[in-house]
């Protein structure tokens, strides 16, 4: 009744689906993909009797095939729902799994909106504790209208600490506070560089910018990830370190924010 007196569309729970859980960043390139993925399966790492789902809304750059090593098109059950592709145990949807890898995605507006309701509204989930979202960059159409259309349990914003990131996602706390949406907290991606050689720590985006946004918006710190290169290599290889070193310091980082969400 909340909603209707504000004007808000009614929503819609995603059917099958307990809890939605979005990850945004206010800018693309901050690892906003490479931390969905970890993040869904961390928090199964965390109790294996929880079932996790990711679903790639970012229509326009979709990166979960690549990162979940998925290919193919999704099979349709007897009423027309499409079936996740299923790895490591996550059944997952993705625009990429609907258009062809080389075609330009020149999605425009009603285009997108409909590959949304498509992506949100016929897929057949089955039963699932966590649906992750990885959110479209940035605070537009797009990530209103998916804000507007499925009840969301809590939103996750990735930023790293720079300034320029950081403002961004400051916008990105906002829009959700200001449709409703409980901001879980932030999560400072590429907090500090460990040299493989040596171990040295650099803080190349500087330090502890995340933190002290979330203390100003009045959010939790979720907990911060290094830029480290065996994030970035199992990543382009399709074998997200959670589940291809679980007893890496990475892994355990991505753990720690999944206890926190
Ligand atoms: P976004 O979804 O925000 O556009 P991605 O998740 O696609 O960003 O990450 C952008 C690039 O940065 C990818 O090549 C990814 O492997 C790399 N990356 C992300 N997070 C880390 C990290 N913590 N350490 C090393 N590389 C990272």
């Amino acid at each position: 009744r909340q909603q209707m007196a504000r004007g808000l569309p009614k929503q819609k729970p995603v059917a099958g689906v307990k809890q939605v859980i979005v990850v945004a960043s206010g800018k693309g390139g901050v690892g906003k993909s490479t931390t969905a993925v970890n993040l869904a399966l961390a928090i199964m790492a965390n109790d294996s009797s929880r079932t996790v789902g990711l679903l790639d809304a970012d229509v326009y750059g979709p990166s979960i095939p690549k990162l979940m090593n998925l290919t193919g098109n999704p099979q349709l059950t007897d009423n027309n729902l499409m079936i996740p592709l299923t790895n490591y145990g996550v059944p997952c949807m993705s625009m990429g799994f609907l258009v062809e890898d080389t075609a330009p995605i020149v999605w425009r507006g009603l285009m997108v909106m409909s590959a949304i309701e498509r992506l949100l509204r016929q897929v057949h989930w089955g039963s699932l504790d966590y649906l992750v979202v990885d959110m479209p960059p940035g605070t537009g159409d797009v990530q209103l209208s998916i804000t507007q259309n499925i009840p969301i349990a809590g939103a996750v914003i990735v930023s790293t600490p720079q300034d320029i990131a950081l403002l961004d996602a400051r916008r990105g706390a906002e829009m959700f506070k200001k449709v409703n949406v409980p901001v879980l907290g932030l999560v400072e991606n590429m907090s500090v560089f460990q040299c493989p050689n040596c171990n040295h720590q650099t803080h190349i985006f500087g330090s502890e910018g995340a933190r002290r946004v979330a203390e100003t918006l009045g959010v939790a710190f979720l907990g911060d990830i290094p830029l480290h290169l065996s994030i970035r290599e199992t990543s382009d290889v399709g074998q997200p370190v959670v589940v291809s070193a679980p007893d890496s310091s990475e892994a355990k980082a991505y753990r720690k924010v999944a206890s926190a969400v």
